[in-house]
């Protein structure tokens, strides 16, 4: 891949801090976006700007054209079965929370049992503890390994006959450890139980086809991968779709409504409530469409790269390093503490530097827990870094170590 020209697509890497250029590491928490997608957006503003669905008129066609096309963009991309499985949500959140709300609504009753994993962004488990304390089911979790991979035996021990529902990360956004979500999903349809897939890791740095994973639903947000934000995306297979009420209602998602009954819209619309973030939906497929002329695989390969030199410098020549999650295959994910010192202050610091990297508890709290620490300092990598950025960042951490430790 050729780094400075994808570099010149992203006019923010241009930017200094403190005088000093940005070296933008907080890939996990929302990439950058890259000129072809703000074009997009530009271009429907300034062109096409119509409520889809809903006129005759040639711009709401237009509109709504858009928006199709990207439905029929992610529906490729992610190898669904029709486009009937594609819905647009806000992100991975509202994905998530619709599953939890109208499946799992479906599917869990009093006494009956969800797995969970203790990586699970606070996505992936608040809606589901929403429910719990409406319906009483009970949460199970898998623990994690010494190096961060998911206890597979666990997992596996944990099904018994009131097991109705699994939900896991695909890629955990703290220790970058991608899952053996195939297999899970294999095992867990063994015994007749469907599988939920939070895919918002996953989706800017793997290759995703939810049909060969076998997934129910499969959650992912454009923003974490180079596109908009305020979109996300819900797969979920059609046969579970057909079944599920509704999760929110209103304008788009009826077929017909009196004050006596309201009938819903086909499939994808029926889950699609209000005036849909067209014009965001629409640049999704740009930013699909620039991950796909690089290749995700590339992509990945890439961001290996500046994984293992980094990882293994930071471990080499930083005293004190700990690195969280050293699974086999992992997201280009550093989580990481240096001695005693406080995640928010190496942060800060290297904020000072022109270095954005991420600290806290990362919306995993269980996880951090289960680790014994409250939080963690991450740095993560996208398609556009470099190792000479890789470089300044080990360099800045043993400047910011030493004035801490000092
Ligand atoms: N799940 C995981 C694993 C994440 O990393 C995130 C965001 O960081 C989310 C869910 C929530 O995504 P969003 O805030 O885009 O809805």
């Amino acid at each position: 891949m050729d780094i400075q020209k994808i570099r010149s697509e992203f006019p923010i890497l241009e930017r200094r801090l403190y005088n000093r250029p940005l070296i933008y590491l907080d890939n996990t928490a929302t990439s950058q976006t890259p000129d072809s997608v703000v074009k997009a957006i530009v271009d429907s503003y300034t062109t096409t700007k119509a409520n889809v669905h809903r006129g005759v008129h040639t711009l709401s066609q237009e509109a709504t054209e858009l928006q199709e096309n990207a439905r029929r963009r992610v529906k490729e991309w992610i190898n669904a079965a029709s486009t009937s499985e594609v819905i647009f949500t806000r992100g991975t959140t509202e994905a998530l929370n619709l599953v939890a709300s109208s499946f799992g609504g479906m599917m869990l009753g009093e006494g009956d049992e969800l797995i969970l994993t203790v990586m699970e962004h606070h996505a992936n488990i608040v809606p589901w503890q929403l429910l719990r304390d409406r319906i009483g089911f009970t949460i199970r979790v898998v623990p994690v390994t010494e190096d961060g991979q998911l206890d597979m035996d666990v997992y596996r021990g944990l099904f018994n006959d009131r097991t109705r529902l699994v939900s896991v990360c695909h890629a955990s956004n703290v220790l970058g450890t991608v899952n053996p979500v195939k297999e899970m999903i294999a095992y867990a349809h063994s015994h007749d139980v469907p599988v939920v897939v939070d895919g918002a890791q996953a989706a800017p740095h793997l290759h995703i086809d939810v049909r060969d994973l076998d997934a129910d639903f499969y959650a992912f947000s454009a923003h974490k991968m180079y596109g908009p934000t305020g979109v996300g995306v819900l797969y979920g297979k059609e046969k579970w779709l057909e079944k599920m009420p509704p999760y929110q209602g209103g304008g788009e998602m009826i077929e017909s409504v009196s004050f006596e009954k309201t009938t819903f819209a086909e499939l994808p619309y029926k889950f699609e409530a209000g005036t849909p973030d067209f014009i965001g939906i629409s640049a999704l497929s740009k930013a699909i469409d620039f991950m796909d002329a690089l290749g995700v695989e590339n992509i990945a390969a890439h961001e290996h790269e500046l994984l293992e030199y980094t990882t293994r410098r930071m471990t080499e020549e930083i005293p004190g390093m700990r690195i969280f999650g050293n699974a086999p295959g992992k997201c280009a994910i550093i989580s990481f503490l240096v001695g005693n010192i406080h995640h928010y202050d190496m942060g800060m610091l290297l904020d000072k530097l022109g270095i954005a990297v991420r600290t806290g508890h990362h919306c995993a709290q269980p996880l951090m827990h289960a680790l014994g620490v409250e939080g963690v300092v991450r740095a993560s990598f996208a398609a556009y870094n470099t190792l000479e950025e890789c470089e300044a960042f080990i360099a800045a951490l043993k400047r910011v170590t030493a004035i801490l430790e000092g």
